[in-house]
């Protein structure tokens, strides 16, 4: 396979930004080049040492003046709520019995869910997106349909079988032992694939029942290289239905420790409402606490409180949470983020947020021996970046002067316009769509 050359700006992170001037957190080359070969990336450096360095017959292309980043990361979403995004409810409770449940029942069809596979990851190529971690349906043909897609396109993909086995219609539940078999199913069918993983995913506590939870955990046990999902303290009513279902339990968290789900490779979506005995339990165990603002802000669910938890030490993570969320771009994400954190007296500067989305996602997710930088070795999974994609952006570019400056403009303006180009594997994608 020859190897290719993109010529370009481009910013690559090797830690969290203590600070809006914390330059030690990154490398940004202004006249950059990223050598790709066989998927990988080789070198990134400056352009003269990568070209240099190269093979003479390498494919140069230049993407200047665009900024070239590691691909996007999306830690939280829902491959089967493609066709629910932007359905109008009051709560989380009657937004999932009145359009999530009815919708993904369709996931029992694998033509349907094949046809939807081709556009999820056609919408997640469109946003920036290389790697996700995905709900699909409680049906393994809904897993099937999403891991097929995945591998064709080489992606690096995160994603599980949902369990569910009660208060849901009955052509959306499963039995304890009927989600257990199946997921192990999934794994042996997918985990290890192409750049399959499989996620071993509880939709949350008020769907599955004890013993189904029990079993969970008992995977989990069983395949401590898996990641778990599920979520946690989204919403008052669902919270206290939890308790309701679980009184032996001391708190909602706690419903998922005593079933062995948590752990360094667990994902917890949302964790908006946690005591301070809840957040001291995610952090003791590794845990991540993913925070998708556009989901919370819809839904009305509340407002994640990202200082608090950063005090106690849990790790966090930044997602759209499509269907709930209403945008698949982490650019919207983040603008929504910024002022959810706003909102509460806290900052999120410009270059955390793109830590973020990047490094910080794929951290949380334990795989940024893959993905989030530009390091030697590193799956070519790239993000071009076009600050000036659209008017409004182009006249506000002409007052951008520095790097962070030109972060907050993509992330306060931009979204799938402002992404130029991704490479999938080193291949570009997105101008192919
Ligand atoms: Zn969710």
């Amino acid at each position: 396979m020859p190897s290719t050359l993109l010529h370009g700006r481009f910013l690559t992170f090797n830690d969290r930004p203590e600070a809006i001037d914390d330059t030690a957190s990154y490398r940004y080359e202004n006249d950059g080049g990223i050598w790709v070969e066989d998927g990988l990336i080789r070198q990134a450096g400056t352009w003269d040492a990568v070209r240099a360095a190269a093979p003479s017959d390498a494919i140069e292309i230049d993407h200047r003046p665009h900024l070239i980043m590691p691909g996007f990361v999306d830690p939280h979403i829902h491959f089967p709520q493609m066709q629910v995004i932007g359905s109008y409810a009051a709560n989380l409770l009657e937004w999932l019995n009145t359009y999530t449940f009815v919708e993904e029942q369709r996931f029992a069809d694998p033509d349907h869910a094949a046809r939807v596979a081709t556009h999820f990851f056609d919408e997640l190529i469109r946003h920036g997106t290389t790697t996700a971690a995905a709900y699909c349906s409680v049906h393994k043909a809904s897993a099937d349909a999403f891991f097929a897609e995945a591998t064709l396109r080489n992606l690096r993909m995160v994603a599980g079988k949902v369990m569910m086995d009660r208060n849901a219609p009955g052509p959306l539940t499963d039995t304890p032992q009927a989600a257990y078999d199946d997921t192990k199913a999934v794994i042996a069918d997918w985990h290890g694939t192409g750049r399959n993983h499989v996620a071993i995913t509880p939709r949350f506590a008020i769907t599955s029942s004890p013993a189904e939870l029990e079993l969970a955990g008992a995977l989990t046990a069983e395949h401590p290289e898996l990641h778990v999902q599920t979520h946690l303290a989204e919403n008052h009513g669902e919270i206290a239905f939890t308790r309701e279902l679980y009184p032996e339990a001391i708190d909602y968290t706690d419903v998922y420790a005593r079933s062995g789900l948590l752990g360094p490779k667990s994902l917890l979506g949302h964790c908006i409402h946690l005591s301070d005995r809840e957040a001291g339990v995610l952090a003791e165990s590794g845990s991540v606490a993913v925070f998708c603002p556009t989901s919370n802000l819809f839904l009305g669910s509340g407002l994640f409180d990202n200082a608090r938890l950063a005090g106690h030490g849990v790790r966090t993570a930044i997602a759209t949470d499509v269907g709930g969320g209403t945008n698949y771009s982490m650019l919207r994400t983040l603008d929504e983020g910024y002022k959810v954190l706003q909102l509460q007296g806290q900052r999120m500067t410009p270059l955390d947020a793109f830590y973020r989305i990047t490094l910080g996602n794929a951290r949380a997710l334990s795989l940024a021996e893959h993905i989030g930088t530009l390091e030697p070795g590193s799956d070519a999974d790239l993000v071009v970046l076009d600050a000036s994609a659209m008017p409004a952006m182009a006249i506000k570019a002409e007052r951008v002067e520095t790097l962070v400056e030109e972060l907050f403009l993509l992330q306060t303006l931009g979204d799938d316009r402002a992404i130029a180009e991704v490479y999938v594997a080193g291949e570009a994608v997105k101008s192919g769509l």
